[in-house]
C-alpha cells in the first residue's frame, strides 16, 4: 500500500468478496459492517495519496469477537440478554486498533458469554470449521478463528478465559496468542472471569499475532491490572528465535491425550529440539487444572452475571413484581450453559458452602501457580498439544457438560497461572490442523511467539505443501 501497488479499497473489497462467498456456510460473523468499513479504508487511501504517515495496521481487515466493545456496533455475547445492545463506546484495544488504521470489518461468533470450548453454544448460529464444515471450529472465540482461517479478514481479536482463542486456533488451524494477564487492557470486555481474561490475537502467521500484540498491549488508566506493563516492539523481538531455549514438556501433558495428537506433537517437539533444548518436567498439579479452573470461574462469573437483572443492564422485562421480572427476564433469555454455571457459582460462594468449594478451589490455584513458577525456575517455556483431541462432529459433545469441559484441560493452566501463551500449526492428522501450545514466565510473552515462530520455520514450508496436495 505505501509502494502504491494497492489500495486499502481494494484490499477491502478482495476481503468482501470472500465474505460473500463463504460466511453463509461458515457463519463465522454475527455483524457486518462493509459501509463503514469502505469508510475507513477510503480514509487511509486518502492518507496514502497525501503521503501521511500510516499507522501500523494501515488497511488490514479486523475482526472483533462480539463480546469486546465497538461503539455503534451491536454487542450481544452471542446471547439474547444482550439482542438489541449496541455499544456506546470503543473498548480500548478497538481504540488502539483503529489508531493504527486497521479496518473493523464486524463482529463475530462465540459460544454465549464465551462459556464453552466449540462455538456451538452460541444463541444466534453455530460456526462451522473451514476444514471440514460437519466439524466445530473450537470455542469459544470460533468465529473469529473461522474469520482468520478461511480469508474473511486479515487479523483477528478474540477472549482467552481458559482457552477460548486457543482451542479454535488449533482446530482452525491458525495462530493464536493469550497475553499474560494484564499485559492488554480488558476495558471494554464483557467479562466472563476477571481474574482470567484476556484479549488476544488471531493471525494466519506468528509475525501477524506479534504485530496485533505491539498495538493492543500496555497500561491503560482504566484497567488497573495493566499497570506497570511496558510498550515493547514484539515483531523485533521475534528474532529471539534464533537463540537457544530450554524447552519443558510434562509426561501429564499427554495423559488422556489422543494417539494422534500426541504423535504429531512429540515430532514436532523433537524437530524443535535441533535448535532447542528440551527438558522433561515433572507438573502433578496440571493435572487438576479442569476442577480448578472451572470452580474459579462459575464462581466468578455468578459474580459477573449479577448485573444483567432485567431492571438495568441487559433484556428488560414489564414486570411490576422485582423478584418475578428478574427471574423471567433471565429464565427467557439465557441459554442452558449459562445458568448452568450461574447457579454453580453461586452455591459454591455462598456462606455455608464457600469453606468446602470455593476457599479449597483458591488454595489449589495457589498451588499449581507454585508448580509452574518452580517449572519456570528450570525451562524458559512448556510445551504441550492444544486439545487432547481433533475437532470433533458438531452436536458430538452436546449431551455431557463434562466432556466438553475435558477438552480444556491444556489450556486452562496457562488462565489460572496468568502466563502468556500461544498456539501454532504444528501438523495434520488427515486433513485436521493440530496446533501446538507453548506456555512462558509471565511478562515473557515475545518468548513465547520466538518458539512459536521456530515452529513455522522448522515445519512450516512442508506442512503447507502436504496441504495444498490434499486439497
Ligand atoms: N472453554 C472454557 C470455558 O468454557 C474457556 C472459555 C474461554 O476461554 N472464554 O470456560
Amino acid at each position: 500500500m505505501r509502494k502504491g501497488e494497492c489500495s486499502a479499497s481494494g484490499h477491502l473489497e478482495e476481503k468482501t468478496k470472500v465474505i460473500e462467498q463463504k460466511e453463509g456456510q461458515l457463519n463465522a460473523f454475527l455483524h457486518l459492517d462493509f459501509e463503514g468499513a469502505r469508510k475507513k479504508a477510503g480514509e487511509i487511501d486518502e492518507k496514502i495519496r497525501k503521503k501521511k504517515k500510516l499507522g501500523k495496521l494501515a488497511g488490514l481487515v479486523i475482526a472483533i469477537k462480539d463480546n469486546i466493545c465497538v461503539e455503534g456496533m451491536p454487542c450481544t455475547a452471542a446471547s439474547k440478554m444482550l439482542e438489541n445492545y449496541v455499544a456506546p463506546y470503543n473498548a480500548t484495544v478497538v481504540e488502539k486498533i483503529l489508531q493504527e488504521d486497521g479496518i473493523i470489518i464486524g463482529k463475530t461468533n462465540l459460544d454465549e458469554f464465551a462459556c464453552g470450548s466449540d462455538c456451538t453454544k452460541s444463541a444466534f448460529k453455530i460456526s462451522r470449521n473451514p476444514v471440514d464444515t460437519e466439524r466445530v471450529t473450537g470455542g469459544s472465540s470460533g468465529g473469529s478463528a473461522v474469520a482468520v482461517a478461511s480469508g474473511m479478514a486479515d487479523l483477528a481479536l478474540g477472549s482467552d478465559t481458559g482457552g477460548s482463542i486457543r482451542c479454535p486456533a488449533s482446530f482452525c488451524g491458525v495462530v493464536g496468542f493469550k497475553p499474560t494477564y494484564g499485559l492488554v487492557s480488558r476495558y471494554g470486555l464483557l467479562d466472563l472471569a476477571m481474574s482470567f481474561d484476556q484479549i488476544g490475537p488471531f493471525s494466519k502467521d506468528t509475525y501477524g499475532a506479534a504485530l496485533l500484540m505491539e498495538v493492543i498491549s500496555g497500561e491503560d488508566p482504566r484497567d488497573s491490572v495493566t499497570k506497570g506493563t511496558k510498550d515493547r516492539d514484539y515483531t523485533r523481538l521475534l528474532d529471539k528465535t534464533k537463540k537457544k531455549l530450554k524447552i519443558g514438556i510434562a509426561k501429564e501433558f499427554f495423559e488422556g491425550c489422543d494417539k494422534e495428537v500426541e504423535k504429531v506433537v512429540k515430532e514436532i517437539i523433537e524437530k524443535l529440539g535441533e535448535r532447542h533444548e528440551i527438558l522433561e518436567v515433572p507438573l502433578p498439579i496440571s493435572r487438576y487444572s479442569v476442577p480448578i479452573y472451572f470452580l474459579n470461574v462459575f464462581a466468578e462469573f455468578s459474580s459477573a452475571m449479577q448485573k444483567y437483572d432485567g431492571l438495568k443492564y441487559g433484556a428488560f422485562w414489564e414486570e411490576l413484581n422485582l423478584v418475578d421480572a428478574v427471574s423471567e427476564v433471565r429464565d427467557r433469555t439465557l441459554g442452558k450453559e449459562v445458568k448452568r454455571r450461574i447457579l454453580l457459582g453461586t452455591y459454591i460462594t455462598m456462606k455455608e458452602f464457600k469453606d468446602a468449594w470455593y476457599t479449597k478451589t483458591l488454595k489449589a490455584r495457589d498451588l499449581m501457580r507454585k508448580e509452574f513458577d518452580n517449572a519456570f525456575k528450570k525451562v524458559d517455556l512448556l510445551a504441550s498439544p492444544t486439545n487432547p483431541s481433533l475437532p470433533w462432529k458438531i452436536g458430538e459433545k452436546n449431551e455431557d457438560p463434562v466432556q466438553m469441559y475435558l477438552a480444556d484441560t491444556l489450556t486452562t493452566t496457562a488462565n489460572i497461572c496468568g502466563i502468556p501463551a500461544g498456539v501454532v500449526k504444528a501438523a495434520f492428522c488427515g486433513k485436521l490442523p493440530v496446533g501446538v501450545q507453548f506456555m512462558g514466565r509471565i511478562g515473557e510473552d515475545e518468548k513465547v511467539l520466538a518458539a512459536m515462530k521456530s515452529v513455522e520455520e522448522l515445519a512450516g514450508r512442508d506442512m503447507d505443501d502436504e496441504h495444498n496436495n490434499r486439497s
